[in-house]
């Protein structure tokens, strides 16, 4: 045992879901064909003039009161300066040292054990361009230039791979209920700097290195790990850490030195002389918080609490906010709440994740599911045929009980009509029905099924399986 215990800090990058960029109107918008959403402010071209996205502001505003941030009533915008193909005006339009957030604090929870990370703040930024690298040589699309990101930045407070992931999953739930990004790993809409230290219990902290714009919760962990094995076996060979910027690459599974670490007088920040300063009144910061939809935690609470729902339940229901909007709207709708939520986390997540590769796609509203189970839980349709119904309403506001009779699913509840089919199928099946009548139950589901087949699935199967057994029985 060496005895060093790992310290981190995390810097996350978060891409806000505006309709447009943060200092222009074009569109932020993932996946255009390259250099499409551009013009000649997020171009870079002299001569031109930032305009402040006002949504920007009150979407970083939002996530800061979602964390309990102080919210200044005075920031500004700062100039970052340094040259690199994806940033045409060579600064990149930031926020030094008046941020719009400060403090703040996440829960999280590891191996049962409550933690909180503290945050030091969370300023308002420009994204850069996208550098294309292919056969012929690189390219760069300048789409994402100007896309308005949120930096957190965390203080050093966990100690291992698996506190880091947690933070990271906890601040991307936490900014998906409050609507101000998607965090999408795969679109590279949420991507973290990882600060990393190694010292002994009781210590000052050691030397960092960071990590640089890893993009995945995967890589994360990965580059933690190998960093605090590279960091170990230096300090403990006698060596000393030295403060750089690192990257990691997710091929090998290694981390590698890029450059000695800047400082921030590299950067030569000074004070943007083209945007006014950031100017908040308490009216404005109560209406943001005012705006602020119920976050995962608080729904786990009342879900288990006030619903009587098992925590399983409630953490998958939570686990996207359309589908926690979704559950809700059912409840609301008159839905019982386990019914609801047993439906949600079978049929509507299963349909939801083959439509959409990131995430869940949600294609009915909760007034249409509570009426789907209102519909099973009468009899009209069952379980099996409520599938059909969710295919052809999904996407659509068609209502279940109109699709139920466009597709002719009305499940026969007619006791007289069913006992009919049933003595039917018993005369022509006369050795399963010797089988019964010798002790074997196994064959009451038989005589179900081919009742099932001969009506497409349309008789109540909890009707049937009692006059069978009663026909049988005679
Ligand atoms: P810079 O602006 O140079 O990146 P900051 O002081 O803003 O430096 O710190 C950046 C990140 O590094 C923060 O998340 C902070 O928590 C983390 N950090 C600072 N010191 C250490 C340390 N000794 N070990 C691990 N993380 C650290
Ligand atoms: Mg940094
Ligand atoms: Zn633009």
């Amino acid at each position: 045992m060496s005895g060093y215990v790992p310290t981190i800090g995390l810097e996350v990058h978060c891409e806000l879901k505006t309709e447009t960029k943060l200092f222009c109107s074009c569109r932020n918008k993932f996946g255009s064909e390259p250099n499409t959403n551009t013009c000649p402010v997020c171009a870079g071209h002299p001569g031109v003039l930032p305009v402040l996205n006002r949504k920007a502001v009150e979407y970083t505003v939002r996530a800061g009161c979602a964390i309990g941030c102080k919210i200044s009533r005075y920031s500004k915008w700062d100039r970052k300066n340094y040259f690199y193909p994806d940033l045409p005006k060579a600064w990149q339009t930031s926020q030094y040292d008046l941020p719009l957030c400060t403090g703040g604090e996440v829960k999280i929870t590891v191996g049962g054990e409550e933690k909180t990370v503290r945050l030091n703040r969370i300023h308002l930024e420009e994204d850069a361009g996208k550098l294309v690298h292919g056969a012929g040589g690189t390219a760069v699309d300048y789409n994402r230039c100007g896309v308005p990101l949120m930096e957190c930045v965390t203080e050093p407070d966990m100690h291992s791979a698996d506190e880091a992931v947690a933070f990271l999953e906890e601040l991307a739930s936490v900014f998906r209920f409050a609507g101000v990004s998607d965090c999408r790993m795969q679109e590279g809409s949420i991507r973290a700097d990882v600060n990393l230290s190694m010292s002994r219990p009781g210590e000052p902290l050691g030397t960092r290195t960071e990590t640089k714009n890893l993009n995945s919760f995967r890589s994360v962990r990965r580059a933690i790990e190998a960093e605090i094995r590279r960091q170990t076996e230096v300090l403990e060979s006698g060596g000393k850490v030295v403060q750089e910027t690192r990257r990691f690459d997710d091929a090998t599974g290694e981390g590698y030195g890029m450059r000695g670490k800047e400082d921030a007088q590299d950067y030569r920040y000074f004070p943007e002389p083209d945007l006014m300063p950031v100017v908040l009144s308490d009216d404005d910061v109560g209406r943001i918080r005012a705006s602020l939809p119920e976050l995962a935690r608080d729904r786990r609470k009342r879900y288990t609490e006030r619903l009587g729902l098992p925590a399983y339940d409630a953490e998958q229901l939570t686990c996207d906010p359309a589908v926690a909007e979704l559950f809700d709207g059912a409840v609301n709708a008159g839905a019982n709440a386990k019914k609801a939520a047993n439906y949600v986390m079978s049929e509507i997540m299963r349909k939801g994740k083959t439509a959409g590769e990131d995430g869940i796609i949600v294609g009915i509203s909760g007034t249409q599911l509570a009426e789907l189970l209102a519909l099973v839980d009468k009899g009209e349709i069952n379980l099996v045929s409520s599938r059909d119904v969710l295919d052809r309403i999904w996407l659509t506001d068609e209502t279940p009980s109109a699709a139920v009779d466009a597709l002719g699913l009305r499940q026969n509840n007619d006791e007289g009509e069913i006992e009919k089919l049933v003595r039917d199928i018993v005369a022509a099946n006369p050795g399963p029905a010797d089988d019964f009548r010798k002790g074997n139950e196994k064959v009451l589901s038989f005589f179900v099924g081919q009742l099932m087949k001969a009506t497409k699935g349309k008789t109540n199967p909890k009707i049937a399986g009692e006059l069978v057994r009663k026909v049988l029985s005679e």
